[in-house]
Parts: structure tokens; C-alpha cells; sequence
């Protein structure tokens, strides 16, 4: 053999990837249902109540041991205002609203001036399991979405695994609840991963922080290995004294690659540390920083982003634009956190309110996916906008909306008709203009 194609066999030998061919099995189905949401989010759970309220049978699957997302497991606690910027008419209502409303009785959620409210996220994961219960949804917690049975462009499966094993859930449509477009990604669609993704924070409760915390993080960083970064805090409801802190960002990682996932949760946490220690050494000796609770999810902002049948622009959103198939309304700002820098750009929409229409969120590709959340199909600087939960909880609604219509007349859900979507919508109390 020539010395040349020796070197290339050896070579080869030792890049081939390490594999196990796993045996063939049986996996049991734990549930037939009509709709099955991955991801337990705000954005999940109001599509999983949107799709029984429209009398699908549903179930609901969350890796988290609690529903909520970002809100819950990354501690985010600031929803939006639910009135247009210059009409001030209310544009959101529905679940979002209603939400608002049972946590006020209860003391949890405080009126953030003109911005919007802030909420006691650990009532909130209580409030998601009521809803959940309440409209007789299947839950799966601590539970993962691992796999996708496809046909063609329809799934006819999804496999979790959780304690009891692996199992599957069939279903006739799927809402893709999981940010990261996890069941979209197996399934084929289209997606990209931008470059400048706007980087995770670690967000924590602190209670005993000085009053100057920004500005001695920016005095100290350096001391204690922070970067050049920008943050913000905000108080927690019922919780005098303690500040909900966002005050550092994760640069250079994709959170859908569980490697820089697993590094990212390391070091945000070990950025919470270093301003904890700036706090002890020069916040004075009047304050006693005590850390009350680390989220225990980093808060993730951006990974895959879809392709579906229409795709958002920052123009539209910046000339608040009307669509006819419009299944959310929105006012908050587009906000991009520099990849480098961590510092916030903002851009302000020109009118009263942007709309979110319903082919965001469908593809002719994949007959029974419906994307719901931070993944559906939006330009970057779309996506700076309507990232937020309250418009996320909208998208949430008309998902569960346009799954359950498509699952009960079994058509692709590209072809529900958004009028209908928005009919149901209105008249289960979202707000549709
Ligand atoms: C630090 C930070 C601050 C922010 N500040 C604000 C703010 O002030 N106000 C605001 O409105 N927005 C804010 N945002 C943005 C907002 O929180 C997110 O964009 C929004 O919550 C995304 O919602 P989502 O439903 O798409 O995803 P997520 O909230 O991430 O929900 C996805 C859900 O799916 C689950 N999941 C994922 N993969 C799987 C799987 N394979 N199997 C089972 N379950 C799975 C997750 O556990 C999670 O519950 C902030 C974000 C961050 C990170």
C-alpha cells in the first residue's frame, strides 16, 4: 500500500466518530392525543389551554420540574403593557390579562409605572399549574421532548423521556413550544443560528445589595474577571429589600449546543459570585448581600430562529404594520443586546402598535408543526421585539388555537384559516384587531 493512502486510512480511523448502534425497541405509547405542546412556558401553557378550551384533548410536556420558562425557571419577572403607545387602547388581553388579575388578588405582581407589571414568578408557576389543571390538560414535568417519528412532512410521534423511561405521544398536531424549536429542528424546517446572537444572562434574587450595585460592577469588574457589560435589576413583589438581577450576559455562546450550554450555566453563575463578592467588599458595611435564590435555568434569549411561511421584519415592526391575519399585538421596542458589549440598542416602533400575523408561525413544509415562541420567523431586529412574554403569550394562544382547528378538521395547519383563528380568539378574550 502507498504511504500516502496509508496516512489517509489512519487518519480516517481516528476521526470516525465513537458510535453504538442502540437496539431496536419497543417504546410505549403513554397518550393518543389531539394536540401535544412541547415546551411548558407562559407561551406553551396558554397554548395548551387555548387547544382544550377549543375541546382538543392535549398534553403537555416540560423538562423543568414547573411551567413558566423564562419567567419561572430564569427568574425574568417584567411583563409589558398591555395598552398601545399612543391611543393607549388596550391591544392585549386574554390569558395575559387574566393571569394579571389572579395574581393581583394575591399581592403578586406590582405596577412597573408606564412599562408594564412585574411579577412574583414562583405565584406564577403556582397559577400555570391551576390553568393547567383547570382545563384538564395532560402534564409531563421533569420530562424531555427527545425524537421525532416523521412521515413525510407530518410527525406522527414524539418520544420523551423522563423516569418512567422512554415513551411516546401521539398526536395529530404538535406546537413547538420549546424556544429552541427542538421537534422543528428534527423535523427539517429551515432554521438559522445568526451570527450575534444576543447572549444569556444569569439572572438571581439578592437581597442586602447596595443602591450603586451598577456602578461599582463597573467600577471592580475587572478584579473579579467580569467583562465590559450592561444590566439591569428589578424589584421582587412581596419582597422588600430584594432586587431580581440581571446584570451580566454569557458572551460567545449558542445555547442549543448542550457543551456551551453546560459552560454558560458555570460561568453565569460564577459572574452572580463576583458581584456578589464586589458587593461585600465595597458595597459598604451597611449592606449584607445574601443571595436568595440563582435561576436555575440561564436566561436564554436567542438560539435557532425558523423559517415559516412569512418572515417579520424590523420595518414592519417599526411602521407598525397591519396584517390581515394578525394574531398579536404589540408595542415593546426592538432591543438588541450586543453580542460583544452586552449594551442594550433600542429602536422605537413609529406608531401606536405592530402586529405578529399567524404565517410567522406555519409552514407548508411541515404539515402538523405549529411554531409558539421566540423561534417563529422574524428578522433580527423583529425578533428584538417581539421576543417578549406578553407578545410570546399571545403567539402562545393562537397556536393552541390554530392546532386544535386543524387537528379537528385534519388539515395542515398552514391552511387554518386565520380568520377563524382570530374569531375563536376574540371570543375567548384576546384582544384582535
Ligand atoms: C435575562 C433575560 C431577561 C429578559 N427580560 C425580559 C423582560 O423583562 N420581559 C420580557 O417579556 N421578556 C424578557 N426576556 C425575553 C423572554 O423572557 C423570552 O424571550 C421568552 O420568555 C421566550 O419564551 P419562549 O416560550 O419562546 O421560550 P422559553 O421561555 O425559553 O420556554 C421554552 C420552554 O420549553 C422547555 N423546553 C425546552 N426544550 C425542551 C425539550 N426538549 N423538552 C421539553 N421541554 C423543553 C423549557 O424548559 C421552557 O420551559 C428576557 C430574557 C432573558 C434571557
Amino acid at each position: 500500500m502507498a504511504k500516502t493512502d496509508q496516512n489517509t486510512r489512519q487518519t480516517a480511523a481516528k476521526s470516525a466518530p465513537d458510535v453504538i448502534n442502540e437496539s431496536p425497541r419497543n417504546t410505549p405509547v403513554v397518550q393518543t392525543c389531539d394536540v401535544c405542546v412541547l415546551g411548558g412556558s407562559c407561551t406553551g401553557v396558554f397554548a395548551a389551554v387555548r387547544a382544550a378550551q377549543m375541546g382538543a384533548t392535549v398534553a403537555l410536556v416540560e423538562k423543568q420540574n414547573a411551567f413558566g420558562g423564562m419567567a419561572t425557571s430564569a427568574l425574568v419577572n417584567v411583563w409589558h403593557k398591555l395598552e398601545s403607545n399612543r391611543g393607549k387602547a388596550q391591544i392585549i388581553g386574554g390569558l395575559t390579562q387574566l393571569v394579571i388579575e389572579r395574581l393581583k388578588k394575591i399581592d403578586a405582581v406590582s405596577i412597573c409605572g408606564e412599562h408594564g407589571f412585574i411579577l412574583n414568578t414562583d405565584e406564577l408557576k403556582i397559577e400555570l399549574d391551576r390553568l393547567v389543571v383547570e382545563n384538564r390538560i395532560t402534564p409531563y414535568l421533569h420530562t424531555f421532548y427527545a425524537a421525532a417519528q416523521m412521515e413525510g412532512s407530518s410527525v406522527k410521534a414524539v418520544f420523551i423521556e423522563n423516569k418512567n423511561g422512554r415513551q411516546a405521544i401521539r398526536a395529530k398536531v404538535i406546537v413547538d413550544a420549546t424556544g429552541d424549536g427542538d421537534l422543528a429542528k428534527d423535523a427539517g424546517l429551515p432554521f438559522q443560528i445568526r451570527n450575534g446572537l444576543q447572549p444569556p444572562s444569569t439572572c438571581a434574587e439578592i437581597s442586602g445589595l447596595p443602591p450603586s450595585i451598577n456602578g461599582l460592577i463597573s467600577k471592580h469588574r475587572a478584579e473579579f474577571s467580569l467583562a465590559p457589560d450592561q444590566g439591569w435589576g428589578a424589584p421582587v413583589p412581596g419582597a422588600p429589600g430584594v432586587t431580581m438581577c440581571a446584570y451580566t450576559h454569557v458572551f460567545d455562546t449558542v445555547a442549543s449546543n448542550a457543551t456551551q450550554l453546560t459552560a454558560a450555566e458555570i460561568e453565569g453563575r460564577r459572574q452572580v459570585r463576583a458581584y456578589m463578592d464586589i458587593a461585600r467588599k465595597y458595597g459598604g458595611k451597611d449592606n449584607k448581600p445574601c443571595l436568595r435564590d440563582v435561576a436555575s435555568s440561564i436566561g436564554i434569549r436567542e438560539t435557532r430562529s425558523f423559517q415559516a411561511n412569512y418572515t417579520l421584519t424590523g420595518k414592519d415592526v417599526l411602521s407598525c404594520r397591519r396584517f390581515s391575519n394578525a394574531i398579536a399585538n404589540g408595542t415593546y421596542h426592538i432591543d438588541i443586546h450586543d453580542p460583544d458589549t452586552g449594551k442594550f440598542k433600542f429602536k422605537e416602533p413609529e406608531g401606536d402598535f405592530y402586529q405578529i400575523p399567524l404565517s410567522t408561525m406555519v409552514s407548508d413544509r411541515a404539515r402538523n408543526i405549529v411554531l409558539a415562541g421566540r423561534m417563529i420567523s422574524a428578522d433580527r431586529s423583529a425578533f428584538g421585539a417581539i421576543r417578549v412574554m406578553v407578545n410570546l403569550n399571545q403567539v402562545g394562544e393562537a397556536a393552541g388555537t390554530a392546532a386544535a382547528l386543524a387537528a379537528a378538521d385534519d388539515k395542515p395547519v398552514s391552511e387554518v384559516d386565520a380568520a377563524s383563528v382570530r374569531n375563536h380568539l376574540a371570543k375567548l378574550g384576546a384582544v384582535i384587531i
